[in-house]
């Protein structure tokens, strides 16, 4: 499975010059409980559908930047640096639902 990705300096080049930093979570605030925080560090959502991803351009520049892709498909919508990228939108009611 390959597909390309768009590095913010360097343009478009295949996946396996990339390395996956996992999808974006939203940090704890003040003090967390254990629970809160042990859910922050070991538990993701895999979601099947479109979502938010860190990445890095190993064999690159070194960039990390973010990207939204469609897990089903591996269909890149956007690539970014992290100031530049479109605010999270709210989850549409379709996302993560089997075809
Ligand atoms: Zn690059």
């Amino acid at each position: 499975m390959s597909f390309v990705l768009d590095c913010p300096n360097c343009g478009s080049r295949e996946v396996t010059d990339f390395g996956f930093g996992g999808e974006v979570t939203t940090r704890p605030t003040g003090r967390p409980e254990f629970k809160e925080l042990n859910r922050y560090v070991y538990f993701r959502d895999n979601k099947a559908g479109v979502q938010r991803e860190w990445w890095v351009h190993r064999a690159g520049c070194g960039e990390w930047f973010l990207a939204e892709r469609d897990t089903r498909t591996n269909e890149v919508i956007w690539t970014a640096r992290p100031a530049d990228a479109p605010p999270a939108r709210a989850a549409a009611a379709s996302e993560g639902a089997p075809r």
